[in-house]
């Protein structure tokens, strides 16, 4: 279990929030992720922009911090290493997305037509 995941866990613990249903947990991260986007609903913020406005950024990583805390929650409940799947799903994505392929699209205006035929094999093949 790494640090990130002993301290939610000491948190939900102290508070006997450690028994929430999965299905309420995988809401909850939709439910945060929207509070994300909602913060771009109007604006298609560049990076730069971000970093020029500090209430923004603020609540940006507020919302990060939310989904990700959720995310941790589920994986606690699950008795899931998210380091361990997070290394494994990088694992799998570069496979799906050979790094020396994507550089051999890069700039293209085929590029995005590339990511999605990788998408739709996978899909296809059922691999993720
Ligand atoms: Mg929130």
């Amino acid at each position: 279990m790494t640090k990130i995941q002993e301290e939610v866990k000491k948190y939900l613990d102290e508070r006997s929030w450690n028994h929430l249903a999965p299905a309420n947990l995988a809401k909850s991260i939709m439910i945060e992720g929207a509070e994300l986007l909602e913060l771009f609903q109007w604006d298609n913020y560049t990076v730069e922009q971000i970093k020029e406005k500090p209430e923004l950024e603020e609540k940006i990583k507020k919302e990060i911090a939310d989904v990700m805390i959720y995310c941790t929650e589920l994986a606690v409940h699950l008795n899931l290493d998210i380091e361990e799947i997070i290394l494994y799903k990088l694992k799998l994505a570069s496979e799906k997305y050979k790094a020396a392929e994507v550089m051999k699209h890069k700039g293209e205006k085929t590029e995005d037509s590339f990511y999605l035929k990788k998408k739709m094999e996978y899909r296809a093949e059922k691999k993720s």
